[in-house]
């Protein structure tokens, strides 16, 4: 699959009226790229079902099409496969596939519980595409004031976020799940 993205989706998929708290204008000059010419990041913070996903597909489909090298991989997924390659002395080689592409896309931060190894190799792997100016889009339900839960440490939490937080897009989203959308819960229609 291109960049091992679970879907394609794009932005002209996105229903803008549906989600006004998405900031299009900042996701539109996203589109054009120039932040990974930077090797700025995006967070994208919100409920499931708000569009993190489909937005960090979109911008990352761009990616693809202008000949970028990206690469898509679920959060909890990723760190079991970096504890994995660390039992078996094969870290440094899967840090550096990671590693080299120019956009990297970390979906669902804060899901799953990665513990304290797992927060140690993320931090590593966030450290070193910092250090390298390469950009990381992450996707997550947990507002980065509460990375510490997700990383069972605030210490660790804190020199990811300010890593990931030191040139980057923070977009917050605050509507409803389009998951949802034709479904009332706890309305008079039941
Ligand atoms: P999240 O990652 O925030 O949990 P997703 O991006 O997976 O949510 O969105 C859930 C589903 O709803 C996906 O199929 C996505 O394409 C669709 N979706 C979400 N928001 C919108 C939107 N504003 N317009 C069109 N489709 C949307
Ligand atoms: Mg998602």
């Amino acid at each position: 699959r291109m960049a091992n993205f679970p879907y394609i989706k794009t932005l002209a998929d996105f229903d803008w009226g549906f989600q006004p708290s998405v900031p299009r204008g900042l996701v539109e000059q996203l589109a054009t790229l120039e932040f990974i010419d930077r090797g700025d990041n995006v967070v994208l913070v919100g409920s499931p079902g708000v569009g993190k996903t489909h937005l960090s597909i979109a911008i990352g489909h761009e990616a693809v099409m202008a000949r970028k090298q990206v690469y898509f991989a679920d959060c909890s997924r990723l760190v079991e496969d970096l504890k994995h390659a660390s039992a078996k002395e094969a870290l440094a080689r899967r840090m550096r596939f990671y590693e080299h592409c120019s956009l990297l896309i970390i979906d669902e931060l804060g899901y799953l519980d990665i513990g304290k190894e797992g927060a140690d190799l993320l931090f590593q792997l966030v450290n070193r595409r910092y250090a390298l100016k390469r950009s990381t889009i992450v996707t997550t339900n947990v507002p980065v004031g509460r990375w510490g839960d997700v990383f069972g440490s605030n210490v660790t939490a804190s020199a990811v976020a300010d890593r990931l937080c030191h040139h980057c897009a923070m977009i917050k989203i605050t509507g409803r799940s389009y998951r949802l959308k034709d479904v009332s819960i706890g309305g008079e229609d039941g």
